[in-house]
C-alpha cells in the first residue's frame, strides 16, 4: 500500500483549516524587516499567512543610493507596490492593503505638523474598521503587531499598533461592525520586539570575535538600557534557516533598502549563530502557555495532516 510519507506534514487547527497568522504592519518593508523569517518558516509548515499593510508608504524616502533618482521619487507609490508584490511571493504570504495614506517621519526641532489626512491623524477605533473586515475574513488565531514604541518610533508604527489592539477587541465582539462579518476571537496577540538590547549586543559581540567592525558600537553606547524592556521578551522563535529569505524580501524593498548598508552589515553565519531567532511579546492570551515559547500557535488545539483537502483563503 502507498504511503504519503514524502509529502510535508502540515499543520491545522481545531476545525481542520491550516494555521493561520496574520501581522499588521504600517509600511511596505515593514513586513520584511520584522519577523519575516518567522513568517517564512510557518507558510513552509503549511500555515496560512497574511500581511495587512496599513499605509501604502507614499511619503517614504529612498534609502537606497542606487535608486535615487528624479522618476523614482516621482513615481514612489507605484514602485513600493510593485516590491511589496515580489517580497509577498518571495516570502510566500497573502498580503493586502488596508488603504491609509502614510504619515512621513517628521524630522526637526520642533517637529513639524503632521500631513493632513495621514494615517497617524486618523480616528482609531475607526480606522480599526478596516482591519475588522481582514481579522473576521482571515480568521486568525494569531496576530503579530507592532509594541506600543513602534520599534523605531515612526508615528504610523505606533498607529498600527492601536489600530490593531483596537481591532483585535472589537471583531471578537457581534455588536461591532456587524457589516463586516461574523465575530472573530484572536487567541493570542503578540507584539514585534526584534529590536532589543540583547540581540544587538550579541550580534556585536560576535562582530568583535571575528575581527570586524560592528555597525551597532555607537547604537549600544546611546542605548538606554531598560531591564523591564528585556522582561517583556516571552517568545523567541527559531528560524535562522530562513534568514535568507528575510534578506531576499528587504532586498525585494529596493528603494527602501541598500544592499550595501545597515541592514546587511553582519555576515549572515554570524547572524545565524549568533542570534539565531526572531523575537516576540506575547500581549494577551486566551489559551494557556509556557514562557519562555518558542512557537506563536504553542498553546493552541492543533493537529498534522498529511494533505489538506480544500481550504483555500480568499479577500
Ligand atoms: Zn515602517
Amino acid at each position: 500500500m502507498g504511503t504519503m510519507s514524502e509529502c510535508p506534514q502540515i499543520v491545522l487547527d481545531a476545525n481542520g483549516r491550516p494555521l493561520r497568522l496574520l501581522a499588521v504592519h504600517a509600511h511596505p518593508d515593514d513586513e520584511s524587516s520584522k519577523g519575516a523569517a518567522t513568517m517564512a518558516k510557518y507558510v513552509e509548515a503549511g500555515a496560512q499567512v497574511m500581511v495587512a499593510t496599513c499605509t501604502g508608504g507614499e511619503r517614504g524616502s529612498i534609502l537606497n543610493p542606487r535608486m535615487d533618482t528624479p522618476e523614482n521619487w516621482a513615481n514612489i507609490a507605484t514602485l513600493r507596490e510593485a516590491e511589496m508584490a515580489r517580497a509577498k511571493e518571495i516570502l510566500g504570504i497573502h498580503q493586502c492593503w488596508l488603504g491609509f495614506v502614510d504619515s512621513g517621519l517628521p524630522e526637526g526641532d520642533p517637529l513639524p505638523p503632521l500631513p493632513e489626512g495621514c494615517f497617524a491623524l486618523e480616528d482609531v477605533d475607526e480606522a480599526a474598521g478596516r482591519l475588522v473586515r481582514v481579522i473576521r475574513s482571515f480568521r486568525p488565531p494569531v496576530v503579530v503587531t507592532s509594541d506600543e514604541n513602534g520599534a523605531d518610533p515612526h508615528p504610523d508604527h505606533i498607529m498600527c499598533h492601536r489600530i490593531t489592539v483596537a481591532a483585535v477587541e472589537a471583531a471578537a465582539d457581534p455588536t461591532r461592525w456587524p457589516e463586516h462579518g461574523d465575530a472573530w476571537q484572536v487567541l493570542k496577540l503578540y507584539y514585534d520586539k526584534n529590536w532589543h538590547f540583547a540581540r544587538y549586543q550579541a550580534l556585536d559581540e560576535a562582530m568583535h570575535a571575528h575581527g570586524l567592525e560592528s555597525p551597532y558600537a555607537e547604537r549600544l553606547a546611546t542605548w538606554a538600557k531598560s531591564p523591564e524592556e528585556q522582561l517583556k521578551l516571552t517568545t523567541f522563535v527559531p528560524c535562522a534557516e530562513y534568514f535568507p529569505v528575510r534578506d531576499a524580501a528587504l532586498k525585494a524593498h529596493a528603494t527602501q533598502v541598500d544592499p550595501d548598508g545597515f541592514w546587511f552589515a553582519v555576515p549572515l553565519a554570524i547572524q545565524q549563530a549568533a542570534w539565531p531567532t526572531e523575537d516576540y511579546q506575547l500581549a494577551r492570551s486566551m489559551v494557556p502557555t509556557e514562557i519562555p515559547e518558542s512557537d506563536l500557535f504553542a498553546g493552541l488545539n492543533t493537529h498534522t495532516a498529511d494533505r489538506l483537502d480544500t481550504w483555500f483563503y480568499s479577500i
